[in-house]
């Protein structure tokens, strides 16, 4: 349809603003202003400031800090060694004693600067704990279940397991239910594809391998169970409130992360000991081979041990997001825009400030616009998140605090966590949001491209379902409000992403990671366009259809799990429920399309009050694009995770990062539970019934 002319500027003239505007030079500075030195959370209070101020220069004049007091730790001590028991006596003796320290290097200042911080997990509990130790694979639900059923004794042992494949807080959730005592967690090299030592590449900083000695810090939180303060659920932390024990969403063993350097002499102590990983599946076997590890899986003999201590300092200390508004002229729909500022390193350079760089360049290009003269038609919302790796803490805390009004007003949500690590575009996304994400990558020159192709023709066009492990939880799954999450990332081939390592640095975004910055400059004008589209399409640019089509899918998906589990269940009322939500929902955008066409573009739209009428209906259709996202929360939440209210996207319990499609549904097929999948068939046919009756 064509653009309405109006607000001040025509909208290809804006598309063109912000097509233009950011420039890599710019980014580049952002990025090293916020990768110069630690900004952990809650520690960054100079540079949430820094960003208000900048907002307000590049022309957002109502940009202020929202904070809240979060229950969260901060490392005061550790210790790894594998010990030796010699004689019946108490004597042991130290075989390996681990540095806990990711090497420094000539090449990358940021590894030595000297308030670095030290590896160590997110919410993890403070426990000093010597023990024989078990390989437990990548610590998914599966591998310690296959150790189960293979009669490893896991009671009272510490799991040494690899970084990969799903969220670090679950596999420490597992053992733990297990009864294990302590878990090492260290990166295999077989997680990096082709690009190994082993395969004769160099390691950072000299090659794209991975340096030996990288450490992945990261959260151990339960986020599939509640993310946010593990202490208000549900409820903003603001001083003074009511606060619960966090036993059930974070752990009570501890745990520390280490480099695979330093997992070596603690795998090899395991050779010849218990079953070989050889027996149970390939992905047991890591990378490790050439280095001389057998992957037995163990248990460690009696007299070899680890001890593990690790000491953690909780408090309850403030955060701050950074909220910048530009008000638009209908105030009730709203674009939020959104990014975290806290990293677990100096750097941070990839995870998550090339995020940040990206939406500074974002804003400073919406404010060249409205110097220009643009009125914005929505309401814009911006925010510099703090606390996110921790467990998504400043936005959880916010959406819950400010519930009411985005529940009222909050059209999308657009999420950008890493803008750059890697040369592959890969987005998730509510239905609702595939057609911005189609239309702006078709915009977008792809970068390192010859021959003028955009995005949208070197991307494979998949768009994953919205799991966890980003800000946009909160917005989607709690909100019910459509969101997208996007950026590049490392796929096979790419130089070795340091993810929460020192090695995310200037120094390795500059020679490996995107030298020229053209990737965080095709997030950046991505973001910003499809921020526009949002903002300024008179009606809101989503397809009903979309989302219906979705729905098909992700039940063609729950189907074999049931009968994998054995489960009879009948699919055919929410196949018919989600059939009459297409028609309906193809009915609606059809007439949605046509009131657009009504507007036509000879009367600049803002001048409502010539089309009253049209006008009116137009703002119950928007109201309509907004509610279907909202149809889908079923308020007493989901089961033993009652935070999670939507019915169709939840983070998989056990997977975290990856998202389960009607996980009440798919859970209760993998309980064998019949009584309950009835109950959530109907609960699941009720929300998509309410969603057609919307749009009806
Ligand atoms: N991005 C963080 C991570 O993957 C998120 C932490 C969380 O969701 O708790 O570690
Ligand atoms: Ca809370
Ligand atoms: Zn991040
Ligand atoms: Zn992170």
């Amino acid at each position: 349809p064509a653009w309405p002319e109006g607000h001040g500027m025509p909208y290809d003239q804006l598309q063109q603003i912000l097509l233009n505007t950011p420039s890599a030079a710019k980014a580049r500075e952002w990025s090293s202003y916020y990768t110069a030195g630690p900004h952990l959370a809650g520690k960054n209070l100079s540079q949430a400031v820094w960003t208000l101020e900048k907002w307000k220069e590049f022309g957002v004049e109502d940009t202020t800090l929202a904070s809240y007091d979060i229950y969260m730790n901060y490392p005061l001590d550790h210790r790894l060694a594998l010990l030796k028991k010699s004689g019946d006596g108490d004597k042991t003796d130290v075989t390996f004693e681990a540095t806990l320290e990711e090497d420094v290097l000539d090449e990358d200042p940021t590894s030595s600067l000297p308030d670095r911080v030290p590896v160590f997990h997110g919410y993890s509990a403070s426990g000093n704990v010597t023990a024989q130790y078990v390989y437990a694979n990548f610590g998914t639900y599966r591998d310690f279940e296959a150790l189960v059923n293979a009669n490893v004794s896991l009671e009272g042992k510490i799991a040494l397991v690899k970084y990969g494949h799903v969220f670090r807080g679950l596999k420490v959730k597992r053992a733990q239910e297990l009864g294990m005592v302590g878990v090492v967690m260290y990166s295999d090299p077989q997680e990096d594809g082709p690009i190994t030592e082993e395969n004769g590449y160099d390691a950072y900083p000299d090659g794209p391998a991975r340096n030996p000695s990288a450490v992945q810090r990261g959260s151990t939180q339960f986020l599939s169970i509640l993310p946010g303060d593990p202490t208000t659920p549900g409820y903003p932390s603001k001083p003074g409130c009511e606060r619960q024990d966090p036993y059930n969403s974070i752990p009570s063993i501890p745990s520390l992360p280490i480099s695979y350097k330093e997992a070596l002499p603690f795998l090899k102590a395991l050779n010849g000991h218990g079953p070989k990983g050889a027996d149970f599946d390939d992905p047991w076997v890591g990378g490790l081979v050439y280095k001389g590890v057998d992957y037995n899986i163990g248990p460690s003999p009696e007299d070899v041990v680890i001890n593990l201590c690790n000491e953690q300092e909780y408090v309850t200390t403030p955060v701050w997001n950074v909220i910048g508004v530009i008000k638009g002229f209908i105030r009730d729909e709203v674009v939020v825009l959104g990014n975290h500022r806290d990293a677990w390193v100096a750097g941070g350079s990839g995870d998550p400030n090339s995020g940040s760089a990206a939406l500074n360049e974002v804003i400073r290009s919406f404010g060249v616009a409205l110097k220009a003269g643009w009125k914005p038609l929505r309401t814009i919302v911006f925010a510099s998140w703090d606390g996110e790796e921790y467990g998504l803490l400043g936005s959880t805390e916010w959406v819950e605090e400010n519930i009411p009004w985005l529940s009222k007003t909050n059209i999308a949500y657009l999420n950008v966590d890493v803008a750059a690590s890697g040369t592959q575009f890969g987005p998730r996304a509510s239905p609702l949001l595939n057609k911005v994400i189609y239309d702006v990558t078709g915009l977008v020159p792809a970068p390192n491209q010859t021959e003028g192709q955009t995005v949208r023709d070197i991307w494979d066009g998949q768009i994953a379902t919205m799991g966890s492990g980003s800000d946009f939880t909160a917005f989607q799954d709690f909100g019910g409000i459509a969101s997208v999450d996007f950026g590049f990332g490392p796929q096979e081939g790419d130089p070795v992403y340091h993810y929460h390592s020192n090695y995310d640095s200037a120094a390795w975004m500059e020679k490996f990671g995107d030298p020229t910055f053209s990737y965080h400059m095709a997030t950046t004008k991505m973001w910003a366009l499809a921020a526009a589209q949002l903002v300024e399409s008179p009606l809101v640019a989503m397809s009903a259809k979309d989302y219906a089509v979705g729905l098909e899918d992700y039940l063609n998906r729950v189907e074999p799990v049931a009968r994998g589990e054995g489960m009879h269940f009948d699919f055919a009322p929410l196949y018919n429920a989600i059939s009459q939500f297409q028609d309906v929902a193809a009915n609606f955008d059809a007439y949605a399309e046509d009131l657009n066409d009504q507007l036509g573009d000879d009367v600049p739209w803002y001048h409502w009050w010539k089309k009253v009428k049209l006008y009116l209906q137009i703002r119950v259709a928007n109201a309509k694009y907004k509610g279907i996202e909202r149809a889908f929360l079923y308020e007493p939440g989901l089961d033993g995770r009652d935070w999670f209210k939507h019915v169709v996207f939840a983070p998989g319990i056990w997977t975290g990062y990856s998202g389960a499609t009607f996980p009440g549904l798919v859970e209760s097929f993998q309980a064998g539970d019949a009584a309950n999948a009835t109950k959530w068939g109907s609960i699941i046919l009720e929300r998509i019934n309410a969603a057609a009756k919307l749009l009806e």
